[in-house]
C-alpha cells in the first residue's frame, strides 16, 4: 500500500497478506527447467554429457525439426540398473555425487541431478537403458507429470533417451523458439563443442536423415579439431601448449590457435573447453585477445581451440545452472597460462602473410578450389607459411624454456644497439646500430628500395616485400614497450633546450592534472603556461634522438585527446600514445635511406618479435613465396 495515495501494487482485494502454496512438483521442475531446457540445444547437451559419464565411447544423435520434434542420443556406455530407470526421472536424483566434498572435485560433466527431470517436465521423453551385464533392456516413458511404469523391452547394452515435441505443454517457451534451422545450428554447434572436447568418443549426428557429423573414436585431439572444423584449416593453426601440472593449483593448456589472417568478425570461431567442459569466460577470451595484440585488428577476433586442464579442486563449476560459467580460485594464474601457451606459439612461427593470403582474389583463378569460395577474407587460400623461423633452432635447445627467454634476449639486443650506437647522429636510423645482430643472423643479403617507400628482399621462401614505414614503426614500437620495461614502467626523458609553448584548448588545459600520471610515464614534460597555452619542457629521449619536433608532436597529442577524449583505460592510454610515438619517430614513406640503414631495418626486423604487423595489426611484411610466384608466370 502506498502511504500517500492508498493505491495498492499487487491485486489483493484487502489488507491480508497471500497465501503461501507448496508449489506443485511438475510447476517446481518447469521452473528448474526454465534454467536448465532454454532450447533443443541444451536438451541435445545435456543427454550427450550423461551419455559421456555413462563411459560411453560411440554416441548417436538424431535431430528432427531443429530438435524441436526429435532429439534422441544413443550411446554404448554403463547404461542405468533396471531398478532405478524411474529415479533417473527423479528430480535432484544423480549417480555422480553424494557428499558436500564431493562439490569440490567434480570430474564428471553432469552432478545436479536435474536434467532428466526437467527436461521430462517440458517434454514427452523415453528412456530405453539396458545396464551392463543385464540380458534385457527397461524402457520408461514421462511427459510433463505423467510418469508412466518402468516395463522390460529389447535393446542393446547402452541408453537411449528420446525427446519428443519439446515444451508442449509450455507454450509460451515454445513461442520463443527460432526456426527449426536456427536451432538445429546451435544444436550442431554444441555437438561439434563436445565432440572436440572429447576425442576419445565416436560421434555420429543426423538432422532428418541427413548427416551432420561422423568422427571416429580414439582420435588426437588435434585430428579430432581439424575433423570437426575442417581439414582445409590445419595449416593456417599453430599448436600451444604450457605445462605446468605439478600441484593441485597448475594448469594444462593444450591448443590450436589460428594465424592471425584467420581471425574472425565474431568470437564464434573460440572453442573454450575447460575439463572437458565447454565455457565462455571473460578471463580466458581476455588473454588470447592479449596474445594477439598487436597481430589482428582490435575488431576482430582470433580463431582458437583451447583445451584447459585443472585440478577439478581449483575451480567452481557450480556457478552457472547450464555450466557454462566457472569461477577459477586463481583467475591471475589461468590468465598467465593461456597468454603464455599462445603468445608461444605465434612466437615460434613465421607470421608474414604471403601475397595469397593478402588478395586471394588476385590469386584465386590459380588455386584449384580454393580461394574463390572465401567467406572470410585470408581463410580460404591456405597459403600461409607456417615454417619456423631461422632462428628457432635455438628455441629447441633442452631445458631450455621456451618463449619468455626469447623475448628478453630479443629485448636485450635491442637495448644493447640503443647503447652502443656505432652511427652518425645524422643518419637516418641513428639508433639502429650494426651491433644489433643477433648471432646466426645473416647479414650479407642484397635489398632494394622501391620508390623511396618499400623494400624489397628475398629470405628461404621467396620474395620479402616490406613497407618501411610501417616495419619501422613496430620496431619503434617494440622499442619503446622495451625501454619502459627497462626503466621501471617509466620512458627515459630529456629536457628541451627551449621549451617550446603552444596553444591549448581550455577545457584540455583544465583536465592536465589527470593527464599527468600518463605524462610521467612517458616522459613528457607539458604544464599549463596560461589559459590558453601549454608549454613543452621535455620529451622522451628516444623521439629526441629521433629528431622528432616536440612542438608537432604535443600538438598532434594534445589534438587527440581533444577530438577522442581522454582515454579510459590507463594502459589504453598509453599503448596510444605509444603507437603515436612509435609513428613519429618512424622513417615516413618518401625518406630515402642508405644502404647501410636499410640492412639495418633489415636486421631489426629479425630481432622485433611481431615485426611482422605493423602496432595497428596491419602487415608490415608481405611474402610472394616461390610457387606464387610460378604461378604468376605461368610455370606452374
Ligand atoms: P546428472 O547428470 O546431473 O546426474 P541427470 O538428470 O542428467 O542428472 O541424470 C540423472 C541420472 O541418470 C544420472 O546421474 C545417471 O545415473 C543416470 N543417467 C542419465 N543418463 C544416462 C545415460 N545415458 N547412461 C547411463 N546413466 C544415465
Ligand atoms: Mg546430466
Amino acid at each position: 500500500m502506498h502511504a500517500m495515495t492508498g493505491e495498492t501494487h499487487h491485486p489483493a482485494t484487502d489488507d491480508a497478506p497471500p497465501a503461501i502454496r507448496r508449489l506443485p512438483a511438475l510447476l517446481v521442475n518447469q521452473i528448474a527447467a526454465g534454467e536448465v531446457v532454454e532450447r533443443p540445444a541444451s536438451v541435445v547437451k545435456e543427454l550427450v554429457e550423461n551419455a559421456i559419464d555413462a563411459g560411453a565411447t560411440r554416441i548417436t544423435v538424431e535431430l528432427e525439426q531443429g530438435g524441436i520434434e526429435l532429439v534422441r542420443v544413443s550411446d554404448d556406455g554403463r547404461g542405468i540398473h533396471p531398478d532405478q530407470i524411474g529415479l533417473a526421472l527423479a528430480p535432484h536424483a544423480t549417480s555422480k555425487i553424494a557428499h558436500q566434498d564431493d562439490l569440490d572435485r567434480i570430474a564428471t560433466m553432469g552432478f545436479r541431478g536435474e536434467a532428466l527431470a526437467s527436461i521430462a517436465s517440458v517434454g514427452r521423453m523415453s528412456i530405453r537403458s539396458r545396464a551392463r551385464g543385464e540380458p534385457e533392456a527397461r524402457l520408461i516413458e514421462a511427459a510433463g507429470d505423467e510418469v508412466g511404469a518402468p516395463r522390460p523391452a529389447s535393446g542393446p547394452p547402452g541408453t537411449t533417451v528420446e525427446v519428443r515435441n519439446l515444451f508442449f505443454n509450455t507454450p509460451a517457451r515454445r513461442k520463443f523458439l527460432r526456426t527449426p534451422q536456427t536451432e538445429q545450428t546451435r544444436c550442431v554447434d554444441w555437438l561439434r563443442d563436445l565432440a572436440i572436447a572429447h576425442p576419445a568418443i565416436a560421434f555420429g549426428a543426423t538432422v532428418n536423415a541427413r548427416r551432420v557429423l561422423d568422427v571416429p573414436g580414439a582420435q588426437s585431439p588435434r585430428d579430432r579439431a581439424l575433423d570437426v572444423l575442417g581439414r582445409e584449416l590445419g595449416d593456417q593453426l599453430l599448436e600451444a601448449r604450457f605445462d605446468r601440472f605439478d600441484d593441485d593449483r597448475g594448469v594444462t593448456i593444450w591448443g590450436l590457435v589460428g594465424l592471425p589472417a584467420i581471425a574472425r568478425a565474431t568470437s564464434k570461431a573460440q572453442h573454450v573447453f575447460l575439463n572437458g567442459r565447454a565455457i565462455r569466460d571473460k578471463t580466458v577470451q581476455h588473454a588470447l585477445r592479449e596474445a594477439y595484440r598487436g597481430l589482428i585488428e582490435p575488431a576482430r577476433h582470433p580463431t582458437a581451440v583451447l583445451m584447459i586442464e585443472m585440478a577439478p579442486s581449483a575451480i567452481d563449476v557450480n556457478v552457472h545452472p547450464a555450466k557454462l560459467e566457472v569461477r577459477f580460485r586463481d583467475q591471475s594464474m589461468v590468465h598467465q597460462a593461456v597468454l603464455r601457451a599462445v603468445r608461444d606459439a605465434l612466437l615460434a612461427a613465421d607470421l608474414t602473410p604471403s601475397a595469397a593470403t593478402k588478395t586471394p582474389a588476385f590469386f584465386g583463378g590459380g588455386v584449384p578450389g580454393r580461394a574463390a569460395r572465401a567467406p572470410e577474407p585470408g581463410l580460404a587460400s591456405g597459403e600461409v607459411s607456417v615454417k619456423p623461423r631461422l632462428d628457432d633452432s635455438r628455441r629447441d635447445v633442452p631445458g631450455r624454456p621456451a618463449g619468455h627467454a626469447d623475448f628478453q634476449a630479443i629485448r636485450a639486443a635491442i637495448e644493447h644497439a640503443d647503447r652502443h650506437p656505432a652511427r652518425a647522429p645524422s643518419s637516418a636510423l641513428p639508433e639502429t646500430a650494426g651491433g644489433a645482430v643477433l648471432p646466426g643472423v645473416a647479414r650479407a643479403r642484397r635489398v632494394l628500395q622501391i620508390h623511396d617507400s618499400y623494400l624489397v628482399t628475398q629470405d628461404d621462401q621467396g620474395l620479402v616485400l616490406i613497407d618501411q614505414h610501417a616495419l619501422h614503426e613496430r620496431v619503434m614500437f617494440e622499442k619503446l614497450l622495451a625501454r619502459l620495461e627497462a626503466g621501471g614502467g617509466r620512458l627515459e626523458s630529456q629536457g628541451l633546450l627551449t621549451p617550446v609553448v603552444l596553444d591549448a584548448d581550455p577545457a584540455l588545459i583544465d583536465r592536465l592534472d589527470d593527464l599527468q600520471p600518463l605524462l610521467d610515464t612517458l616522459g613528457l614534460g607539458i604544464t599549463p603556461m596560461g589559459p590558453r597555452s601549454v608549454g613543452v619542457s621535455a620529451m622522451p629521449s628516444l623521439l629526441v634522438s629521433r629528431n622528432v619536433d616536440p612542438a608537432g608532436f604535443a600538438a598532434d597529442l594534445l589534438a587527440r585527446f581533444e577530438a577522442d577524449g581522454i582515454p579510459q583505460s590507463s594502459e589504453a592510454a598509453l599503448h596510444e600514445v605509444l603507437d603515436m610515438m612509435a609513428c613519429k619517430a618512424a622513417v615516413k614513406a618518401g625518406d630515402p635511406l642508405s644502404d647501410d640503414e636499410l640492412e639495418e631495418l633489415l636486421a631489426l626486423r629479425e630481432q622485433v618479435e611481431r615485426s611482422g604487423s605493423c602496432p595497428h595489426g596491419r602487415s608490415t611484411t608481405v611474402r610472394l613465396t616461390i610457387p606464387e610466384l610460378e604461378r604468376l608466370f605461368d610455370r606452374r
